[in-house]
Formats: structure tokens, sequence, C-alpha cells
């Protein structure tokens, strides 16, 4: 199919229209969370005025649309993810998904003696966790290290995958460098060895077609907020075999078959992850949220984008002092950098006031900024929905900005 008329595309992020500081907004922040169509805002909207429910409770009316509509969320999901919706468990995001691997699947499993292997490029969501289920076992932590243009050592890592490693846990894309990593070739070679692989999909599922049977991991954590659909929305794949096996995480309703004071009886995954009423209205929109983005087309946004990254770059590349973090041949929109004698901070704040919203500061990331003996950086993260005019205004007000700062 031909790619979207992209200024009608831009048309459905109303909040992209609003000025700040009295300046047309240039909101390239979205890794950070992403902006909402109308599609996805009317979703919730109707909901709430016109079907209102709890699911899986009520045998009335309302009951009953709200249960289809929360499943057939799920079913979109899957749809988008190429996986089965019964394989699907929802939840509050990747932190919660990860959170839920590491005490219901590595918390009963792991010992002392056992190797947790995480990359150096980590969100905190997809490290910490790791750290607490290390403390508790007595197994250790082990880092797979990158290379200086910010992609995976894959030798290295290759190396690190020894009998002792029972889980390796990964980004499909760095939030921080935009680094793409070859998670599918990973994941066969630590399935090879009998590693199991938990992805934190995050940065991906927004911006390229993932397809997570093809990826072949046992782990697969989406965030529904950087991915147009609202807070507090994610989801957890997870083989089956490790469904079945896996104890429920929280007690409560929803999560059981039958409860009585001899015993209780779970129910089956994915419900037996889904303590209590669920983020009923966000889910929905979520799933509205995935339908838009196969609608528009994960082809023509990793295009769109790439393009945009290309125009970026190359603007930034210009710049008199300017220092991009992490350039590896594989990489999505997300730009970080440094400005010599420039306080990350400041240059955001500054940034602000000319309208463009940037995220400054260690982005969750700690470890890969130690890396690269760096205190903060400034990142620029795009969207499909982001323009070559937008580029230009960024640019116009980088210049401002860096006259300011002397
Ligand atoms: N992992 C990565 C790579 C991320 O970018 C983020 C969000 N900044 C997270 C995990 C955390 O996800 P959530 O917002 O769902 O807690």
């Amino acid at each position: 199919a031909d790619a979207p008329d992209w200024a009608r595309v831009r048309l459905d992020f109303p909040l992209l229209m609003r000025e700040v500081h009295g300046k047309p907004l240039v909101y390239f922040d979205n890794a950070n969370t992403g902006q909402k169509p109308v599609q996805v805002i009317g979703a919730v909207d109707e909901f709430y005025r016109r079907y209102n429910a709890n699911v899986s409770r009520a045998v009335h009316a309302l009951g009953t649309e709200a249960t289809d509509a929360y499943e057939g969320a799920r079913n979109k999901l899957a749809r988008f993810l190429n996986v089965r919706s019964n394989d699907l468990v929802l939840c509050s995001g990747t932190t919660f998904a990860i959170n839920l691997v590491a005490y219901s699947w590595a918390l009963p499993r792991l010992k002392a003696g056992d190797v947790i292997l995480v990359s150096r490029m980590e969100h905190h969501a997809n490290i910490v966790p790791w750290q607490l289920v290390a403390q508790r076992t007595g197994a250790t932590i082990r880092v797979a290290e990158i290379t200086p243009d910010g992609a995976l050592d894959l030798d290295a890592l290759r190396a690190a995958m020894t009998p002792e490693v029972k889980l390796l846990a990964v980004a499909h894309v760095s939030n921080v460098l935009g680094t793409i990593n070859p998670v599918r070739e990973i994941c066969r070679e630590a399935r090879k060895r009998g590693i199991v692989t938990v992805v934190d999909g995050s940065q991906a599922a927004p911006h390229r077609k993932v397809d997570v049977t093809a990826i072949g991991c046992d782990f697969y954590a989406i965030t529904g907020h950087k991915m147009c659909g609202p807070t507090g929305t994610g989801a957890l794949w997870a083989r089956r075999e490790h469904l079945d096996a896996m104890p429920p995480f929280l007690g409560g309703g929803e999560m059981i078959k039958e409860v009585s004071f001899d015993g209780t009886v779970f129910n089956d995954a994915p419900h037996k992850f889904e303590a209590g009423t669920p983020n009923i209205a966000g889910f929905i929109g979520l799933g509205v949220a995935a339908d838009y983005l196969q609608n528009v087309g994960l082809d023509h946004v990793e295009a769109r984008e790439a393009e945009l990254l290309a125009h970026f770059t190359e603007e930034l590349r210009r710049v008199d002092g300017l220092r991009i973090i992490g350039e590896a041949p594989e990489k999505a929109a997300v730009v970080s950098f440094l400005i010599d004698g420039a306080h990350a901070h400041d240059l955001a704040t500054l940034l602000d006031l000319e309208g463009v919203a940037v995220r400054s500061g260690q982005h969750c990331a700690h470890p890969l900024l130690q890396y690269y003996g760096v205190a903060a950086t400034c990142r620029a993260s795009l969207a499909f929905y982001n323009t070559h005019e937008e580029i230009e205004r960024f640019m116009t007000a980088l210049t401002k900005v860096r006259k300011l700062l002397g």
C-alpha cells in the first residue's frame, strides 16, 4: 500500500496543535511517552460515557459489553504482536511485566551459582528487578557489554552465555541510543544453550512491525503509553509452558476459579496473573491504538521515522561541539546528544522556552551513561507524526539556545 498522507495522520493528534510558551509545540520526547490519536481518546471517552462496568463479573448488558471490549483489546494486541491472545497477560506496563517474570518465573527457580545476563544498555526496569532476584536467590548479574558506537558486542555476548547463565534480559530497542538489537539472532543463540530470554519491547512496538513469534524469545514486554495508548497499560507475552508453570504473582479476585479456606484453585493464564479490577478503559484504548498503528502501517511508520532520523542526524552533525551518543548501524529515531560546555538540563530548559520538548538526564539508564562517562544527555526522540518542518524549528531553537549559553 502507498504511504499515508502524513499531514493528515498528524491531524489525528490534537495535542500536537497546541502552543507552549507562546510557540508552536515541537514534541520530540516520544521515547518518554507518546501522544494519543483521537481514535484512542474517543474509545476511552466512549467507555465511560456508554458502557462503564466491571469485567467478568456481571451478567447485565453493560458488564457483557465491557468484558467483550476488554477481551477484544487482548485479541487486537495479540494480532499486533503475532501471538495467541491467551498467552498475553495484560498489565500496567513494561515495569510490571518484567517484575512479573522476575517474581514468578525467576525467583522460585534461580539459586546461588546461577547467572542473569543483562545488557549494558538496559533501562532500570530491566536491571533492578533482576538485582532484587539476585539478592534473594544468590544468583549474580553479568553485564553484556556494548561497543563505543552503542551496539551490543555480539561476540562478547555469545562468550558470556556460559552454562551458569539461566536468563538473558535485553532491550529490543534502546531508549537512550536508539540501537535496534538483533533480538531474533540473540534469542536463537540463547535458546540453543537453554537460556531463557526476556525482551524489553517498550521502544520497539511503537516504531516497527514486531513479530514476537518470529523473534523466538521466552518473554516479551510492551508498554501501552509509548505506542499511542493510555498510561497504565501494557502486556507481557510468554511461552505457554512458562505461563502454566509460573505461580500467581498477586492474589485477589478474577485470578481464581474457586476459593475456600481450605485452599484456592487458580484460574488459567492469562487470568491467573490479572488479579483485581484492571484498567478496563485503558486496555480498550490500547486495543484501538494497536489497530491504529496497524492501519497507518508499521512498515510506513518505520520508513517515515528512518527518513526523519536521517534528516535530523544530518542537521545535528553540522553543529559545532555537538556530540551524538549512540551511532549504531541499526538505529531508531532516538538521538542522545551533548554540546561542549552546556549542561543537558540547561539545554532542555532553554529549548522548552522555544516550544521544543526533549528529555534531559540519565533516562533511567545509569549504567549506560556511566559507560560513556557522562552525567546526563539531551535526548530527542521522534515519531511518525513529527515533521521535517519541526526538525527545522528544532535547529533554529538550538542555534538560539547555543547563543544564549555562550
Ligand atoms: N524499558 C524501556 C526501554 C523504556 O524506555 C521504558 C520507559 N521509559 C520502560 C522500560 C518502562 O516502561 P513503563 O513506562 O511501562 O514502566
